[in-house]
């Protein structure tokens, strides 16, 4: 896609504005010039010559050799995440997991041993919890609100804390800063599961994590369309421990799906404002109605890590958790009764969605894990879309009047 009869000048975003570069950032264009992103659909590439081919693989001649590791629409996608989030380099994956689980497997050997937070999403703590293990890497699960824990959990074979802050469901806050250090002490590093923050709302790397991985299924996307993922580090970290491990073992993120998400990028700032201005609205709307036992969201006075929370996010986020007092059946009951809002296990949709995490997400744990993690029966966990929130608003009447 070279033409030297037209070099285009690539704009250099550094010093614009975040909304400016999630529109402008990471763009190359073809000798066509395009406005919009190319999609380049390709599996391989061509070489005008046998010496281009060594050359290129020989590192020697810069150029894509296969796109499960380069891909010019995929690297738009990855250079425009990176500087989303401040960070030197990232690697897209086929899915949030494959991030999860490259960032973590490609630090660690048998003999190493993790320390991580319980509140995880299910499949991260299957990652840490039973696959790790059964390749000799220990693992020792924390109550992540406690810094003692995490202090105590450190051997000198630890290598890697893992965390989710806010965590899923219960939006429990976790101090990134002093995990981290906890961490460095320890000559171990810290990789922060950043999806219910969102790039927008809490920066890790400035917060001292290492490595900062999402599931682009959800905000990023934001339109419940594609899956993916992504690792940002800087270029030293992505080197050493994830491109080699996801360039051998293959999660790839399909072009089609770094395309759609790259043109998200250029929408998500408009998207997770409007979605956050409902989620507040929603949350003081709901506290104190009868039926509700409490409801928990960041950025009100009464979460308790508030203080914590308004220091290491510059919002309360897209989600709002919500406990009936009525249990099960009064949660049933209420989601059952909503028409606007859709019941489903995905989030940071523009559909906004309600889950029941005993009976799904946390379905697999025991009644004393969830208990443990503050999941009781009547816990719902609602994602706020962008639906005019008044039609919301009219929406929870109903599903309270029901109860
Ligand atoms: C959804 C999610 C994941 C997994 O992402 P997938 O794209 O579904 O693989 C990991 N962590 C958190 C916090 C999530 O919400």
């Amino acid at each position: 896609m070279t033409d030297e009869k037209a070099p285009r000048k690539a704009l250099e975003t550094k010093s614009l504005h975040t909304a400016t570069r999630l529109v402008h950032g990471g763009t190359m264009r073809s000798s066509f010039g395009e406005t919009s992103e190319a999609l380049v659909l390709t599996q391989g590439y061509v070489y005008d010559s046998m010496e281009a081919a060594e050359a290129r693989f020989k590192g020697e001649a810069p150029g894509f050799l296969y796109s499960r590791f380069s891909n010019p629409t995929v690297a738009m996608f990855e250079r425009r995440m990176a500087e989303l989030e401040g960070a030197e380099a990232a690697r897209a994956t086929a899915s949030g997991m494959a991030a999860v689980t490259a960032s973590v497997m490609g630090q660690v050997q048998a003999g190493d041993h993790v320390v991580a937070a319980k509140a995880l999403f299910g499949s991260c703590r299957f990652v840490v919890e039973e696959l790790m293990p059964r390749f000799g890497v220990a693992c020792t699960l924390v109550d992540g609100t406690d810094l003692g824990q995490w202090r105590a959990a450190m051997r000198p074979e630890t290598k890697v804390l893992f965390l989710e802050s806010p965590t899923n469901p219960q939006l429990e806050i976790i101090d990134i800063a002093a995990v981290a250090e906890i961490a460095h002490a320890g000559g171990a590093a810290l990789t922060v599961d950043n999806v219910f923050a969102t790039p927008l709302l809490q920066s890790p790397l400035k917060l001292g994590a290492d490595c900062v991985v999402y599931s682009t299924t959800k905000h990023v996307d934001g339109q419940g369309r594609c899956l993916g993922g992504v690792i940002l580090a800087s270029e030293d970290f992505i080197q050493q421990k994830v491109h080699n491990f996801l360039r051998q073992t293959g999660p790839a993120l399909s072009p089609f799906n770094a395309w759609v998400m790259l043109k998200s990028l250029e929408t998500l700032p408009l998207r997770v404002r409007a979605q956050m201005a409902s989620a507040e609205i929603v949350a003081d709307h709901l506290a104190g109605k009868p039926g509700v036992a409490r409801v928990l969201y960041p950025s009100r006075k009464d979460h308790p890590q508030h203080e914590l929370a308004m220091r290491q996010m510059s919002g309360g986020g897209t989600v709002v958790a919500l406990e009936l007092a009525g249990g099960k059946a009064a949660a049933f009951r209420f989601a059952n009764a909503l028409q606007i809002m859709k019941i489903s296990n995905n989030l940071g949709d523009a559909k906004s969605l309600i889950t029941h995490p005993a009976t799904t997400t946390h379905q697999r744990l025991s009644p004393e894990a969830r208990a443990e993690m503050g999941i009781g029966d009547g816990l719902l966990r609602l994602s706020i879309g962008l639906e005019d929130v008044r039609d919301l608003i009219d929406d929870f009447d109903r599903a309270l009047a029901a109860l």
